[in-house]
């Protein structure tokens, strides 16, 4: 039983890229859901790409915080079960409800709107289920090629390959898992529920504010536009790289804009000469804390993985 595991180390058989594709559809059409812990894992792993270095590793602790998010999101602001019987719940929705009596926390409440020790507090509890539960049964489905991981130290080292196929297939992964996601959740919840389901799991990660990066971004000198180098009035914080495609709201992914570069960039990706921008915006931010794992070259593939993944190139009008 892969979930008593306390420590594995990943196999080392060789995969070519369509061992994984098998391996990773075994997992999402094949495995027998009693919650929708597996789901929620991939989910996150899917977002943590952005923030892990190449070797992989990632500590169970920050997994969690992505984990935390997703939950309570989609248990208490959206109030959907997720486990495969009419009546009870699972340990994580337990968890996520005494949590919520604990502090009287409204149920509108988003996840961004606990305080950071509150989101901290939480993640850590939610880390005890995981870590019971879940990396060795996810390590399981995928025949144990995916990832080492070990219980004790409490942290997983992602497969380079898997790292690599994460980001090269991220928007059909996430599509795909949002779909199952989605699916599972339908036949365990009224029908009133499951009004637009699939969007609600789709943005059930994205911040409803960047006040916080906005905040950062115009304490660092940036009064221009981004793209067009309009003096700024009305301000808008872009993704650079659409959050679309990295699934995660990191600092060095965000600039300022002028709300008609925005709206007419939309969900495109800047052309190159604003790459290259970037990365010298970005050397200046490099002593802040929110700069955590990032490096130029993972600013740059990232930049080529969403080309890869569908983004078509955007021009801003320089006539605006
Ligand atoms: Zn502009």
């Amino acid at each position: 039983m892969g979930w008593r595991l306390d420590i594995a180390e990943a196999n080392e058989e060789y995969l070519t890229e369509s061992d994984l594709w098998r391996l990773t559809q075994q997992f999402l059409m094949n495995a027998t859901y009693t919650t929708t812990y597996k789901h929620i894992l991939m989910k996150s792993l899917l977002e943590c790409t952005t923030e892990i270095d190449e070797t992989g590793k990632i500590d169970f602790l920050e997994i969690s915080k992505h984990v935390a998010k997703i939950y309570w999101n989609l248990v208490i602001t959206n109030e959907l079960r997720q486990v495969n019987i009419k009546t009870g719940e699972s340990s994580i929705e337990k968890v996520l409800k005494n949590f919520q009596m604990k502090y009287s926390i409204p149920s509108e409440w988003n996840f961004e709107n606990l305080s950071e020790s509150q989101q901290s507090e939480l993640s850590k509890n939610i880390n005890i289920v995981y870590k019971k539960y879940v990396y060795g049964s996810f390590y399981s489905s995928f025949n144990g090629t995916i990832y080492s991981f070990n219980k004790k130290e409490e942290w997983v080292k992602l497969v380079p390959i898997y790292i690599v196929f994460f980001e090269k297939y991220k928007r059909i992964l996430m599509n795909v898992t949002n779909y199952q996601l989605s699916i599972f959740l339908e036949k365990y919840n009224s029908s009133e529920l499951m009004k637009s389901i699939l969007s609600k799991v789709e943005f059930v990660s994205a911040r409803q504010s960047l006040g916080e990066f906005k905040k950062i971004l115009l304490q660092h000198g940036q009064t221009n536009c981004f793209y067009c180098r309009k003096p700024l009035k009305k301000i808008h914080v872009d993704h650079f790289i659409p959050w679309s495609y990295t699934q995660n709201d990191v600092l060095w992914n965000f600039v300022l804009s002028c709300p008609s570069c925005n709206s007419s960039k939309n969900n495109r990706i800047a052309e190159i000469e604003f790459l290259y921008n970037l990365i010298d915006r970005n050397k200046k931010l490099t002593h802040t804390t929110y700069m955590k794992n990032y490096t130029e070259k993972k600013l740059n593939y990232t930049y080529e993985y969403a080309i890869q993944n569908g983004f078509n190139i955007w021009t801003p009008n320089k006539k605006l």
